[in-house]
């Protein structure tokens, strides 16, 4: 027998109990955003495909190789967002978000990079993003780097997680130390990798950030970025590090670390994990004072982070015991096909009173009765021809074992008594 379409490589059927971690995330994220007041926004999952170009940097492995690029029946040149900073700022320009700065943005949703799938790497994923825009004070990359903090903490997953910080500096430092790491990996051409002498001659500090074993002598060995530090660099860094400080959140240096990504200036940062194996980032971001001049826009430092979803929902401990994938109390079961106009009266009041409640409709009873104590549902309602005759229906409270009769219009009211009934 035929199984039907398959779903496509590196995309996800979430369901169960990995559709609640993956809940669990998003809603804890939705109430830390607002403890630190970012405003919810949503934006579309394409955009011009020069948005992404031109912004994250045509040599970066996001752009060369990993976009979903595809012609519209228009004939213009679409991208399937992956990442949602370059489409953030497009929006902060096109929409006039300018005249609200500086702005606290948060959003969440599925971004798209053609890789090879793994554990924890797929090419449909999902990210929590945070960014502030239009503000040069490193009060707001401090501000960022607690709210991810206090987001792991709540989550439970701070455990074992270390921040790495870096300053990759002004843009006069970045000139002085690109010339060092040019001249430092052109001495060590013969060690690097194919894909690494391609980006010696068009991006050099790219080769930092380089996965191949085979870069990994010259990389180390490589100048670091403090030698060229302008003092305006070093005291922008200061007082970041001193924020974290005062806020009591633990950093690591790592004077190494560059992002994926061209368009950070100062601050850079991820939190790595040595529980995911290989996939071990789970938030990363910094800041991008030159991406919204990249766009056409006009000078707009901002800064900001995203996480991806799966990898954090990986790490949540599963609770003790399987918990039920949907959370009813009541479950209302109507007998015989008479009884489904009275069923289904009853399960809206239910719900209209606040209550979840589903109708279960098939199996004998016994059978749904078992299902129902199976997901630990508190109350059955049961509606045959004798309640039918007798206007009253059977509620069974299963945890107790006892039952009683009560008339279908007085149902809500006696399982859910207010004050003055
Ligand atoms: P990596 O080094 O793992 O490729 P990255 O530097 O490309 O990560 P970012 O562009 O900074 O990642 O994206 C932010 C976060 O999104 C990452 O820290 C990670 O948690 C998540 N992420 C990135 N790529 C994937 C993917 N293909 N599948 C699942 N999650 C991902
Ligand atoms: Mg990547």
């Amino acid at each position: 027998m035929s199984k039907g379409p398959q779903r496509i490589r590196g995309t996800q059927d979430i369901w169960g109990e990995e559709a609640d971690r993956f809940a669990r995330v998003v809603e804890t994220f939705d109430r830390v955003r607002r403890l630190y007041a970012f405003q919810r926004i949503e934006l579309p999952v394409f955009e011009a495909t020069e948005v992404f170009a031109r912004s994250i940097g045509e040599t970066t492995d996001i752009v060369s190789k990993e976009m979903y690029t595809f012609p519209d029946r228009g004939g213009d040149s679409l991208t399937l967002r992956p990442e949602f900073t370059a489409g953030i700022c497009r929006a902060y320009l096109s929409e006039g978000w300018q005249q609200h700065a500086p702005i606290r943005l948060a959003t969440h949703g599925p971004v798209f990079r053609y890789e090879r799938p793994q554990k924890g790497r797929f090419r449909q994923f999902h990210q929590l993003d945070a960014e502030i825009i239009g503000t040069d004070s490193p009060l707001a990359d401090v501000e960022l780097l607690v709210l991810a903090d206090q987001l792991l903490h709540q989550l439970g997953i701070s455990e074992g997680v270390t921040l790495q910080l870096n300053t990759l500096g002004d843009a006069p430092t970045r000139d002085a130390w690109r010339a060092a790491l040019v001249s430092h990996f052109e001495a060590h051409r013969s060690e690097l990798s194919e894909d690494s002498l391609v980006r010696l001659a068009k991006n050099p500090l790219r080769i930092l950030d380089s996965k191949d074993p085979r870069d990994r002598p010259a990389v180390d060995s490589a100048p670091s970025i403090d030698e060229f530090l302008t003092p305006e660099a070093s005291a922008f860094f200061a007082r970041v590090t001193a924020g974290l400080n005062v806020a009591d959140v633990s950093w690591t240096r790592n004077p190494r670390l560059v992002r994926g990504l061209d368009y950070y200036r100062h601050t850079a940062f991820e939190f790595v994990t040595d529980r995911l194996g290989a996939q071990g980032t789970v938030l990363a971001g910094g800041r991008y004072d030159g991406l919204i001049e990249g766009l056409g826009g006009p000078h707009t430092p901002a800064v900001g982070w995203a996480a991806g979803i799966e990898r954090l929902a990986m790490m949540l401990t599963p609770p003790p015991a399987l918990p039920p994938a949907i959370d009813v109390p009541v479950v209302v079961m109507p007998v015989g096909d008479a009884a489904e106009a009275t069923a289904i009266r009853v399960a809206t009041a239910v719900r209209r009173r606040g209550f979840a409640t589903e109708i279960y409709t098939r199996g004998n009873l016994k059978k749904r009765l078992a299902r129902a104590s199976e997901r630990l549902v508190s109350t059955a309602i049961i509606i045959g021809d004798d309640e039918l005759e007798a206007g009253q229906a059977t509620v069974r409270h299963l945890r107790i074992q006892q039952q009683d009769r009560i008339p279908f219009d007085r149902i809500v009211e006696q399982l859910w008594p207010t004050g003055d009934e």
